[in-house]
């Protein structure tokens, strides 16, 4: 069966069908990276003995008849931040380049009990820390659209694999845009939860108060699929909330007519491409044309959030890098006599420079004397940002806006300049910092034909709204 544009529902009514078998998906997609991934360099490790054995599963359930579960026989990826039990798991980084997590992620793990297969693990940039995936220790991804650019980051080898259909769906994580902005980079569709809305068990931690697990997928529905699948509460993460899961595919049928669609000045800007604003504004008037009501709103402190975002990943990043010491797991170095020289060495070999950059960064804002003017002063304006959108969804249920300032850059373009690699985060973090949902869709195309992606930001738990509006968007073509 041909892996090209295929969705979530024609692969599981195929399987149920018994018009092609999980091995045949399974098969075709392993083809299909071995001959493109070498110029992409989306997967880190295929994980082909695990794939099989759950094909096989799934085949045996299908011929009986018996009706499968929502993601029978899809075949997936994830990105290795996430642990897999049995296959190695690296968060891009060298400091883990040799360890096999013991235990599945939770996300995973439901993955699997709904029906998916596991391909492989996907390239990131390194502990989640980048926006190109240039971040990565083991290779860059290139855009399957244009192999001379990055296919955003830190989830790139996520959004690469379903662009170029090498996974029919991918699971990536978001901290301050690494679900949304790839995924804008790419073409494909990018769900970012709110935080508590899916557990966080198993994923390796970057900055715990923002992480977030979330799917891409090639259309609305899927990742409204797949977030069915993997949301609800977990007793092994504190932070997952018991809020029922609603049926995220069904909800889509009640289209966007009514819904009010807020549009914020201040995403519109300086230093937003020209093409980039003619094509959002293009889809806002789309949606106006649908029967949403679009309405002016204001978020006054979107300015201090790209710095508010860097100290406060920053710090909790440099504390729960802490445990990356050789001596529990993980890289440890050869070469040291006393165990501070082993430390500093192991950290010294394992880490890269942009997580060492952070982590210095962190522990200089957490440390006495600064904590009061950075840390703390971070986190009150968090609030303030926090509160800026509480009033915003009191006149709307859903925002639009660019997901990021300018389509895919190129390879090389940004990477020794971390402060502009920094500001191109400046329509996704403040979502992370608010703890709401927000997903990017594709919604036209630079004329070098480079996708565009548009953000839509919907309240804590509503991530129907977003999947309302983003639904009825793609639907009308
Ligand atoms: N680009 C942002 C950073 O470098 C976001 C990364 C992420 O969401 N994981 O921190």
């Amino acid at each position: 069966m041909n892996p090209n544009g295929l969705t979530i529902d024609a692969a599981r009514s195929a399987i149920q069908e018994r018009k092609a078998t999980a091995f045949d998906l399974v098969d075709a997609h392993y083809e299909k990276i071995a001959h493109e991934d070498e110029k992409i360099g989306a997967y880190l490790t295929l994980s082909k003995e695990r794939a099989l054995e759950k094909a096989e599963q799934i085949d045996v359930l299908a011929r009986k008849g018996d009706p499968l579960p929502p993601l029978a026989g899809v075949p997936v990826g994830i990105k290795d931040v996430l642990c897999t039990r049995g296959v190695r798991t690296t968060a891009g980084s060298k400091i883990l380049g040799n360890f096999i997590p013991p235990y599945d992620c939770t996300a995973v793990a439901r993955m699997e009990s709904a029906g998916a297969i596991v391909l492989g693990k996907l390239n990131c940039d390194e502990f989640a820390m980048g926006s190109s995936n240039e971040n990565s220790a083991w290779k860059p991804v290139h855009n399957p659209r244009d192999l001379s650019r990055v296919p955003g980051g830190s989830s790139g080898g996520s959004a690469a694999a379903v662009a170029a259909d090498m996974a029919v769906a991918t699971l990536g994580s978001d901290t301050g845009g690494s679900i949304r902005q790839p995924a804008s980079f790419c073409g494909v569709v990018g769900l970012m939860p709110t935080y508590g809305r899916v557990s966080r068990y198993g994923l390796i931690a970057f900055a715990s108060s923002l992480d977030r697990i979330g799917p891409f997928s090639k259309n609305v529905k899927d990742a409204a699929t797949v977030l069915g699948v993997i949301a609800g509460r977990d007793p092994m993460d504190s932070t997952s909330a018991e809020t029922p899961v609603p049926d995220y595919a069904a909800e889509l049928n009640k289209g966007a007519r009514g819904l009010r669609v807020g549009v914020a000045k201040e995403y519109f800007g300086e230093g937003l491409d020209g093409e980039v604003r003619a094509s959002v504004e293009a889809a806002i008037q789309k949606l106006a044309s649908l029967g949403c009501e679009i309405v002016p709103i204001s978020l006054p402190h979107m300015k201090y959030a790209i710095p508010v975002y860097y100290i406060i990943a920053t710090v909790e990043a440099s504390s729960n890098l802490v445990r990356f010491d050789g001596v529990r797991y993980g890289y440890r170095a050869k070469d040291a006599r006393t165990l501070s020289q082993m430390y500093r060495r192991t950290r010294d070999q394992g880490f890269g420079a942009e997580v060492k950059r952070r982590i210095m960064l962190g522990t200089y804002a957490l440390s006495a004397g600064y904590y009061d003017a950075y840390y703390l002063k971070a986190q009150r304006v968090r609030t303030l940002l926090t509160r800026d959108f509480e009033e915003a969804f009191k006149q709307v249920d859903a925002i639009v806006t660019p997901t990021s300032p300018t389509a895919a850059f190129k390879l090389g373009e940004k990477s020794d300049d971390p402060l502009a690699m920094y500001l191109a985060d400046i329509y996704t973090v403040t979502a992370d910092l608010a703890g709401i949902c927000g997903i990017s869709i594709p919604c036209g195309e630079t004329k070098e034909k480079l996708p565009i992606g548009m953000q839509i930001l919907g309240k804590h738990f509503d991530e129907s709204t977003i999947l309302r509006v983003a639904h009825a968007y793609e639907q009308a073509g």
